[in-house]
C-alpha cells in the first residue's frame, strides 16, 4: 500500500468545536444553510452571507485541531514514502494547524476572499464586506467569501479524480455522504480497486460503497486505525 487518500467533512471538526451541517436540523450556526451556504442565497443577500463567513471565522480562527487532525499529520510525516493525500470539504484550517501538508479544500477556505470580477484570490485579514474593492481591478460590490456555495463547482476536481485513480486505501472521516460530488468518491476509489474504509458516527447514505465501516467518535476510532496501519 503506497497510497492513500483521505476525505474530511465537517464531522471531523465537530470535537473541535465545530458545529456541522446534519447536527443543526438544516440551520448552520443558527442561520438557514440555504440563505448562507448557497449561490442563491448569496445573490439574494450578500451582505448577510459576508457577515455569516466574519462570524464563523472568528470561531475557526479560534478552534484547535483535535486527536483525529493531529492522527492524520502524524501518519503522514512517520510514512514520508507513502503519498498521503487530504482532501477536505471544511472551511476551517484545522488540518493545516495540525501539521498537515498539502490539503486541498474543495469547498474553499474559511482565509480567502475572491472578486466574482476578475476571478482574484486574496487572503482575508479581518472582516469582508460585499461593497469592498478588488485590489486587482478595482471593481465594487463583487467581493466573496471563497467558500463553494451550493449551486458552484467545487475546487480541484482534476486533481482529486487523478488522486481518486492511484489510491490502495480510501479513508473518510466525518462526512454524511449526502453532499456531491464528494459523496461519489468512494465508489469512484472502489471502481479503481482501493479498499475503503467510513470513520463516522452514523451510517451514511453511500455506506454500500465502503468495505469497512467504523462508528464512533473520529478523535476515538482514527488514531486507533491510523497507529495500527503497516504497509
Ligand atoms: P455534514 O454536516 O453533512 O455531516 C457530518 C457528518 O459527521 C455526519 O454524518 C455526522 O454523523 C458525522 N459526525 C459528527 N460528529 C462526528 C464525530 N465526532 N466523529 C465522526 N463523525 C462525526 O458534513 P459534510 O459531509 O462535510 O458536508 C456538508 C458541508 O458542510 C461541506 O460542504 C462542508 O464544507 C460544510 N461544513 C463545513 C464545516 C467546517 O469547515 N468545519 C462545518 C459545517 C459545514
Amino acid at each position: 500500500m503506497k497510497n492513500v487518500f483521505i476525505l474530511t467533512g465537517a464531522g471531523i471538526s465537530a470535537e473541535s468545536g465545530l458545529k456541522t451541517f446534519r447536527d443543526a436540523d438544516g440551520l448552520w450556526e443558527n442561520f438557514k444553510v440555504d440563505d448562507v451556504a448557497s449561490i442563491e442565497g448569496f445573490e439574494k443577500n450578500p451582505k448577510l452571507v459576508h457577515e455569516f463567513y466574519n462570524h464563523l471565522r472568528v470561531q475557526m480562527d479560534k478552534a484547535m485541531p483535535n486527536k483525529a487532525h493531529i492522527a492524520i499529520s502524524e501518519f503522514q510525516k512517520k510514512n514520508p514514502d507513502i503519498t498521503v493525500n487530504v482532501v477536505t470539504q471544511n472551511v476551517d484550517l484545522l488540518h493545516e494547524k495540525a501539521g498537515t501538508k498539502n490539503v486541498l479544500h474543495m469547498h474553499g477556505r474559511i482565509d480567502e476572499t475572491v472578486c466574482l470580477n476578475c476571478g482574484h484570490v486574496v487572503k482575508t485579514l479581518g472582516n469582508t464586506q460585499f461593497d469592498g474593492v478588488c485590489e486587482k481591478c478595482g471593481a465594487k460590490n463583487f467581493l466573496k467569501p471563497n467558500i463553494v456555495f451550493f449551486g458552484e463547482m467545487p475546487m480541484f476536481m482534476d486533481e482529486i479524480s487523478d488522486m481518486l485513480k492511484h489510491c490502495d486505501l480510501f479513508v473518510a472521516v466525518g462526512t454524511s455522504g449526502v453532499v456531491y460530488p464528494a459523496a461519489g468518491f468512494v465508489s469512484q476509489a472502489k471502481y479503481y480497486g482501493a479498499q475503503t474504509y467510513l470513520f463516522n458516527l452514523e451510517y451514511t447514505e453511500n455506506n454500500y460503497y465502503f468495505d469497512h465501516q467504523v462508528m464512533g467518535k473520529a478523535s476515538e476510532t482514527l488514531p486507533q486505525f491510523l497507529e495500527k496501519l503497516m504497509f
